[in-house]
């Protein structure tokens, strides 16, 4: 600690480049400071320091951490508490560029593993990035004093010591997790594809803002008697909810009745939330996939043949490539993809798909005969694909009632509220009509075929042989790739975005060509991931990446251009 006191005097009004003198680890009282990495100049990404805490200072009740799904709450749980530590004692901007600055990496709405605050068996190790100091390129050592000597021990007592954190907000924090966790995996021995608790709080301040929205017109979700059961939950014991079975869900109401709401709410169902969300008791089918219509996407070899055959001209379409895909088309690759990537529960909303693929109805059937209408819509297979490969899905449908002769349960949103019309909506429709039509459609095929050639994820770009960055959460540059991630629906954390790109990386090097196909390659890399921490991803440390699921890492592959 003296040693860095003495180091920053040393290089006080030097100029900038003097600050990598810096580099190493220092004892402070309770905790060891490391500067992993120095910034090059005031504006480049700010320095990478971590901070140990070891068990015997400060340690952390064992129920607090035990297991994995706890142990991610409660790194979760300290993260935020280091934000928040940092709101209140770093007074920020301290010169030019980022300067002053201190940051840790948290979550939104939703309990991500990430790698920002880690937990074992010493102790706690926290990630956060600093801005040293200057002006113009001078060094300002007297602020980087300031920032390592008085900011820093405090976000530490106050975000990472126990004896100091609200020890009733913590345990909530764990218990909720992991009651979370146990509701999702209740779903299927309950034969179930999601489940909604009496008074969860589904409505968003916005589409951009996750937060639950506030007030007193806010309708807490009620479920309809019928569709109704009380599951038991480790820490809170009962819950009595609206039980999605799995099979062909309709959703169905007037407009801005909350069908979307409820829809979204599901979409972000495989994940936990945070105690507060309105959605903690909202779970769903942890592989569940939001499928929509994705205008302009590259599709690489994918069959789309049970969705779309018999183009003009004869185009092939078991092994169907494009640059830019129409809105059917697109549906028909992302679901494809989500069958490969063993999703056994489709999402899909009305507002977001492309009508010709969902319905085609009889008098246009009569006009246009099939063999002249390349896309069999959706309406043709999804009870098939549920009776057949055990795939539910969930569909939110005002428009039309052409669904009504598959599904098998309906439910209506009347101002927010659930009711279930399943028999009212079978009673309007001859439900042995749809069936006839199945006869003669190419097969669904589950099992991806392919493997990416290893050349196309290769991620030189340049002189720099590994060149994998983030744009925002919705683009990833790998390599010479662009990838366009924005309809990705349950992409939900620019952390995700950056391990998805490592992800690549590491599967291509170690699976790619081992592998049976792509989904088992990736399977294989995210079990790694999942045993080993995200730190096996990257060549240095740091504290900015969050887990993403198999089907986010595949839709990223899915979505790369054939020539790079
Ligand atoms: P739909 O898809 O049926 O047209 P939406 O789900 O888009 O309707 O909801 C319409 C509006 O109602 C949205 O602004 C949403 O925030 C709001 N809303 C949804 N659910 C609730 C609720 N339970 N309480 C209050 N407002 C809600
Ligand atoms: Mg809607």
């Amino acid at each position: 600690m003296e040693r860095l006191r003495t180091l920053l005097k040393k290089i006080d009004g030097r100029g900038y480049k003097a600050y990598k003198e810096l580099k190493g680890s220092y004892q402070f009282h309770g905790y060891r400071l490391t500067l992993d990495h120095v910034q090059g100049d005031p504006f480049a990404r700010p320095s990478r320091i971590s901070i140990h805490v070891p068990s015997s200072v400060a340690p952390l009740s064992p129920e607090f951490c035990s297991g994995r799904i706890r142990k991610t709450a409660a790194e979760d749980f300290l993260a935020r508490g280091v934000a928040r530590a940092i709101q209140a004692h770093v007074k920020g901007q301290r010169g030019i560029g980022k300067s002053g600055e201190i940051r840790i990496e948290t979550s939104g709405q939703q309990i991500l593993v990430r790698n920002s605050v880690l937990i074992d068996s010493e102790g706690i190790e926290a990630r956060l990035t600093v801005g040293l100091p200057a002006a113009g390129q001078t060094i300002m050592a007297r602020d980087a004093e300031e920032m390592f000597f008085r900011e820093l021990p405090e976000v530490v007592a106050h975000g990472l010591y126990f004896e100091n954190l609200d020890k009733g907000s913590f345990q909530r924090h764990v218990e909720s997790a992991e009651d979370q966790h146990y509701l999702r995996g209740l779903l299927l021995p309950n034969n179930l594809a999601a489940f909604v608790a009496d008074n969860s709080l589904l409505p968003r301040q916005s589409g951009i803002d996750d937060r639950p929205l506030q007030g007193k017109k806010v309708v807490p979700f009620v479920a309809p008697d019928s569709l109704a059961c009380t599951l038991v939950l480790p820490n809170r014991g009962k819950v009595r909810g609206m039980g999605i079975p799995r099979g062909v869900t309709l959703i169905v109401g007037g407009g801005f009745h909350g069908k979307s709401t409820l829809l979204h709410a599901l979409e972000r169902g495989v994940y936990n939330h945070i105690p507060g969300d309105g959605r903690e008791l909202v779970a769903t089918d942890p592989t569940a996939v939001k499928v929509r219509a994705e205008d302009n996407r590259v599709v690489s070899n994918i069959n789309i043949s049970p969705f779309i055959d018999r183009l003009p001209f004869a185009r092939n379409t078991t092994n169907f490539s494009t640059e830019n895909a129409s809105g059917s088309t697109s549906q028909a690759a992302n679901i494809i993809e989500a069958l490969e990537d063993e999703a056994a529960l489709l999402l899909i909303d009305e507002d977001t798909s492309a009508t010709n693929f969902m319905i085609r109805d009889e008098r246009m059937q009569r006009l246009v005969v099939r063999e002249k209408e390349p896309i069999t819509p959706f309406l043709f297979r999804v009870k098939e694909m549920y009776h057949d490969l055990v795939v539910s899905t969930i569909l939110v449908m005002g428009g039309s009632g052409d669904y009504f002769a598959v599904s098998d349960t309906v439910i209506m949103m009347d101002s927010y509220r659930p009711e279930d019309v399943t028999l009212n909506a079978h009673g309007l429709v001859d439900r042995e009509q749809v069936q006839e039509k199945l006869s003669d459609l190419p097969p669904i095929v589950r099992k991806a075929e392919r493997r990416p050639d290893a050349g196309r994820l290769n991620p030189v770009r340049g002189k720099k042989e590994v060149s994998i960055e983030t744009r925002g959460i919705d683009t990833l540059l790998y390599g010479r790739h662009e990838i366009d991630l924005s309809k990705v629906e349950q992409l939900i954390d620019i952390g995700q975005t950056r391990a998805i790109g490592l992800i690549i990386h590491y599967y291509a090097i170690n699976y790619a060509d081992k592998a049976g196909n792509i989904t088992e390659g990736l399977k294989l890399a995210l079990k790694d991931v999942e045993e080993q921490g995200l730190d096996i991803l990257s060549p240095w440390k740091t504290g900015t990446l969050a887990l993403p699921r198999l089907h986010e890492v595949a839709a990223a592959i899915n979505r790369m251009r054939a020539a790079g």
